[in-house]
């Protein structure tokens, strides 16, 4: 399993970690809200000039903002940990544009999901399926900076990354 090989690893890096002493507030007073593509992994960062203990970094499918979880993760950055700014960002080719709701639904009750709790949903909503990649960021930035408990002083900008070259585009400039 998946878990094996990740055990074995986590051995190895820290027999080899030499350690550094890093405090839990965002260095750069920054929080980003970005999507959890796998490709982003370990590219995002050094794309933004960012390393760690640098940012605080959400993610889930889409960096949508479905229910209250994105913006209770950044209200505790804002709130909690000191940051100043907050940054969407989206990127290219994002699964979630791609999400086929009958094959999740499929899958899900190929996996033995009742079909009623299935239909309670609206399933492309609470996966957060998106159309475009662009228009999700712009709306995620508004649904931010609409929310009664995020503050008008913090800018909330929207970006677009490349997934292919790193490249960023500003699509919501919050100064
Ligand atoms: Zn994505």
């Amino acid at each position: 399993m998946i878990i094996d090989d990740v055990l074995k690893a986590n051995e190895k890096f820290t027999e080899e970690f030499e350690g550094e002493k890093l405090g839990h507030l965002p260095k750069k007073k920054l929080a980003i809200l970005t999507c959890m593509d796998t490709r982003l992994v370990g590219f995002l960062e050094p794309a933004l000039g960012i390393g760690r203990g640098d940012a605080n970094i959400i993610k889930n499918a889409g960096n949508t903002i479905v229910g209250e979880d994105a913006i209770r993760s950044i209200a505790a950055a804002i709130y909690s940990l000191g940051a100043e700014e907050v940054m969407v960002i989206g990127h290219t080719d994002c699964g979630m544009a791609h999400a086929d709701e009958e094959k999740i639904r499929n899958k899900m009750i190929e996996k033995g999901i009742p079909e009623e709790e299935i239909d309670k949903i609206n399933l492309k909503e609470w996966i957060g399926a998106i159309d475009d990649e662009e228009s999700n960021v712009v709306k995620t930035v508004e649904t931010i900076k609409n929310h009664p408990l995020i503050s008008n002083e913090v800018p909330i900008h929207g970006l677009i990354i490349n997934i292919e070259n790193g490249k960023l585009k500003v699509l919501v400039d919050g100064r």
